[in-house]
């Protein structure tokens, strides 16, 4: 299995403040970026530690000045690694003791960040195995021990109680083993039950350091079909641990760590879902108005003009339209005024729309509206109705806003950006001739209907009088 280097999946860039800037400043870099934990680089000697949110936390309760340079406060120091280092190099250091590890150049430059949960997607057993060491799993079992000199019916009764095995010491020291398979030849032999145990052991004892890994013991045990080991730090004997026990162990270490990560996954998982949701809301939400941005109705009118050529014979109709004389409420009352209102002119162009209709900002202070399963009466008919609610509103401190409108009707296999300057050549119609009016883009004529014109859009018909079962499903 290949484990990727530190330097593959840190985080890159972290932000930083230098140490002599003050846990203040620090706490405002923190509030600004939205981070819990910031990199302290210390310039005189090029090491780095970590003020956390934890510190502050302490600090706060503390009433300690946080007008002190960060260089006074005992920050945790950041353990830094080059960023070649495989990992399991330095799984052990995450796991235990720190949260973070820099990463950094042969320079000693910071290049970046590995946090615990930056380790969830390597995570595997083969790591416990490989890095978990033997001293943190021996301690679970008890050792049973005997003199050199016992008689071999007490071991045997011993043995009968524990059935596993008893290690032999003299003058302190492990020097063989006896096990319930030395038994078997013991009573298989009759030797006499008085005989010291350590002319029966087996010996020499063949012991494993208590820093070998996981992987190192099974290894041992596997070359010398052992069933367990002995556990050495030193002379000392520290514990013996069966070959059951030590993949048991080191799989239920690794599942309580799984269970760590699930729940990490799960909060990463979520706050990933919770950002997307956000940067797909940004990347396609007008931020003043909290309607479609351009990009957003762009895509959705593509979809749409998709289906149409596709599938059918649905009309499709088009709406532009453009505040009227809105530079002069900016000049007049301020930018953000100009902003209110069209807020407000947003809210009166949603009443009454159909779910399946898409308003969008086109621009500054024009807005687009597509009308899916609509013909060019019935927008007409819409735009008008629009055209009115706006006129007849009461902008506060301001009074009577107009706007005007173009509407132009889809034909198949038209290009959306003939449509939408068919809108467009309507409404610019719509300002030359005075502007507060609805022009319509007739398509079949190839030229405008004013609003005079309009038929009477209520009736169903289009201009060659053929009836529309589209606009009556829509009414
Ligand atoms: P017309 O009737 O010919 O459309 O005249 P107009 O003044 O509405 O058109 P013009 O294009 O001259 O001016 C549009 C103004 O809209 C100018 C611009 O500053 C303003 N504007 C565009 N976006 C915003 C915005 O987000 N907020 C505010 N307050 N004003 C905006
Ligand atoms: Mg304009
Ligand atoms: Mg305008």
């Amino acid at each position: 299995m290949v484990f990727p280097s530190i330097g593959e999946i840190a985080v890159q860039h972290p932000v930083s403040i230098v140490g002599s800037a003050s846990i203040a400043e620090a706490m405002q870099r923190m509030v600004e970026k939205g981070l819990r934990d910031i990199v302290v680089v210390d310039s005189n000697n090029k090491t780095f530690s970590l003020f956390t949110a934890n510190d502050l936390i302490y600090l706060n309760t503390h009433g300690l000045d946080l007008a002190q340079p960060l260089t006074e406060y005992p920050c945790r120091a950041l353990p830094c690694f080059p960023l070649t280092t495989n990992i399991l190099e330095v799984f052990g250091q995450l796991c235990d003791d720190d949260d973070y590890l820099g990463v950094v150049t042969d320079n000693n430059e910071l290049m970046g960040i590995v946090s615990y949960s930056d380790l969830i997607s390597s995570i595997d057993p083969e790591i416990i195995i490989e890095r978990q060491e033997l001293y943190d799993l021996f301690r679970l079992r008890e050792i049973h021990t005997t003199s050199a000199q016992t008689p071999i019916s007490s071991v045997l009764c011993q043995l009968e109680l524990i059935d596993d095995c008893i290690i032999v010491v003299a003058t302190d020291l492990p020097v063989g083993i006896i096990t319930t398979k030395d038994a078997v030849r013991i009573i298989a032999k009759q030797l006499p039950q008085e005989m010291s145990v350590s002319e029966v052991m087996t010996q020499p004892l063949q012991t494993v350091p208590h820093t070998a890994t996981i992987r190192e013991a099974l290894e041992f045990i596997n070359k010398n079909h052992f069933k367990r080991i002995v556990v050495t730090e030193g002379n000392q004997l520290l514990g013996v641990v069966r070959q059951r026990e030590l993949v048991n162990l080191a799989y239920s270490r690794w599942a309580e760590m799984l269970r760590n990560h699930a729940a990490e996954l799960q909060e990463v998982v979520m706050l990933l879902e919770r950002q997307t949701v956000k940067l797909e809301h940004l990347a396609t939400t007008d931020p003043l108005t909290g309607i479609a941005n351009r990009q957003k109705f762009e895509k959705r009118i593509r979809q749409e003009l998709y289906r149409v050529n596709r599938y059918g014979k649905e009309r499709l109709s088009l709406i532009l339209i453009d505040l009227d004389h809105f530079k002069q409420v900016n000049d007049n009352y301020g930018h953000p005024v100009g902003d209110r209102v069209l807020k407000e002119v947003v809210e009166l162009l949603k009443q009454g729309l159909r779910t399946t209709d898409l308003l969008g900002r086109w621009g500054g202070e024009e807005f687009i509206l597509m009308l899916p399963l609509t013909g060019l009466e019935r927008a007409a008919y819409t735009a008008e109705r629009l055209r009115e609610s706006v006129a007849g509103n009461h902008f506060e401190g301001i009074g009577q806003l107009t706007i005007s409108i173009g509407v132009a009707e889809y034909h198949k296999n038209n290009e959306m950006i003939s449509l939408i300057e068919q809108a467009d050549t309507a409404l610019y119609q719509a300002k030359n001739k005075g502007r507060n009016q609805v022009a319509v883009y007739d398509n079949s004529r190839s030229h405008f209907i004013s609003d005079t014109d309009l038929v009477d859009a209520g009736n169903s018909q289009d201009n060659a009088g053929n009836n529309h079962p589209d606009d009556a499903a829509n009414d």
